[in-house]
């Protein structure tokens, strides 16, 4: 793609985050790779409904402008850590879309797969990345996701997503506001009832088929277990809703498995 088109489609995704009501103010910001150790991002203290093209500056892998008269936003350094930590990422978009930010701020992840479609998109889980003050700490924070994840929630800010194109990452962003918005409608309506555990393998496979998600291939370390729940109220007397805080009946006899094997090996 030429430099041009590029800079086109950067802003006009970052016109699109504004459209579509996920971002206010001056939040949210994209950028793609360049190749080189350049990357091409979106100015600071810009609404991301005013950007155009010939605004974009270029960064190098420190988050020091090269090119262009604009600041690079503040969390550049996030995108940086991001693409350090996945050579396969091409883009990252970041926005503070108000029901998956909502589920973030409420400190929840949207931790139960519930969706068939979404789990072959992006994996079993949305986690939520603990609070950290802004700068080498939230980098440090991100860092245990990046590996198996292509999108996060991060407490007290919102939602990141990352692809192989801009558009996969967009799209990515897309899609876990809109689970989030399911989710928040299925608890209205009496609690989320996940997945079948017997679901996953399949779509798992079918999402590893499909050259989608990076945790086959990637070396760095696994996530840590996630903090949060979608669940956010105790289910109704009688309900089969589950707390996904509880471990569940298939993660229980795995416990009682263990204890057993390990009862025996005492004796
Ligand atoms: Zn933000």
């Amino acid at each position: 793609m030429t430099d041009a088109r590029l800079r086109a489609e950067v802003a006009d995704y970052a016109r699109r985050l504004h459209a579509r009501g996920w971002v206010a103010n001056h939040d949210g910001n994209v950028s793609v790779r360049l190749g080189e150790g350049r990357f091409l991002a979106t100015p600071t203290a810009t609404s991301k409904a005013e950007v155009t093209a010939d605004q974009l500056l270029v960064v190098d892998e420190s988050g020091a402008r090269v090119q262009g008269s604009a600041k690079p936003f503040g969390e550049i350094g996030l995108h940086l850590t991001i693409y350090r930590h996945r050579s396969d990422v091409q883009a990252v978009v970041h926005a503070h879309s108000p029901t998956a930010s909502g589920f973030a701020s409420a400190g929840l992840a949207l931790e139960r797969p519930a969706m068939a479609e979404a789990v072959v998109s992006l994996g079993p889980t949305v986690p939520l990345v603990p609070y950290a003050p802004a700068g080498d700490a939230a980098c440090r924070a991100l860092e245990p996701f990046l590996a198996s994840c292509d999108a996060v929630l991060v407490s007290g800010n919102g939602v990141f997503a990352w692809g192989t194109t801009l558009e996969q990452a967009y799209l990515r962003l897309e899609l876990v506001e809109h689970l989030a918005r399911i989710a928040l409608v299925a608890q209205q309506l009496g609690g989320l009832r996940g997945l079948p555990d017997n679901a996953l393998p399949p779509l798992l496979e079918a999402r590893r088929k499909a050259g989608l998600g990076q945790a086959a291939s990637a070396t760095a370390a696994d996530p840590p277990a996630p903090r949060a729940v979608v669940a956010c109220a105790p289910p109704p007397p009688g309900s089969d809703v589950v707390l996904a805080t509880r471990p569940r009946k298939s993660d229980l006899a795995a416990m009682i498995l263990e204890e057993i094997q390990a009862a025996l090996k005492k004796t």
